[in-house]
């Protein structure tokens, strides 16, 4: 395979699986096979009782507004400034903060129960953002 061309997106050996999922839509954490420790953003070894034996589970992408800022920075061709970023705590990894864009025509709220979109990004992954779970 040839190398990709100067500042292309390439997934690292740990999260390339994590990727290859959102690609397809689905959310996925990492379970150590040793002590059961849900994880993420995927690592070679359990960081509870260093095991390096380990599965990808699917999961609910459900979680938990913990924070959120307006970036008004372009970082990225393409997208346009301001845009929120959330800061999630998702249910199956309560260790975890994710972070992804917002998609709701309001700002969020500290404590509201939202639900993950994937977000396909020209020549590049399929991030996860966030949207609030309507009841
Ligand atoms: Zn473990």
């Amino acid at each position: 395979m040839p190398d990709p061309p100067p500042g292309a997106w390439t997934p690292d050996r740990d999260s390339a699986p994590w990727w290859e999922r959102t690609g397809r839509g689905e959310f996925a954490i990492q379970r150590c096979d040793g002590c059961g420790t849900a994880r993420l953003p995927a690592r070679a070894f359990c960081p509870a009782c260093r095991t390096e034996g380990w599965h990808w589970e699917a999961a609910e992408p459900v979680g938990t507004v913990e924070s959120w800022i307006v970036n008004r920075r372009p970082f990225a061709p393409g997208i346009e400034v301001p845009y929120l970023v959330v800061m999630v705590r998702p249910d199956p990894v309560p260790g975890c903060l994710l972070h992804g864009s917002w998609h709701a025509g309001r700002e969020p709220v500290g404590g509201e129960r939202v639900r993950g979109v994937f977000v396909p990004v020209p020549d590049g992954p399929t991030l996860v953002g966030w949207e609030p779970v309507v009841r």
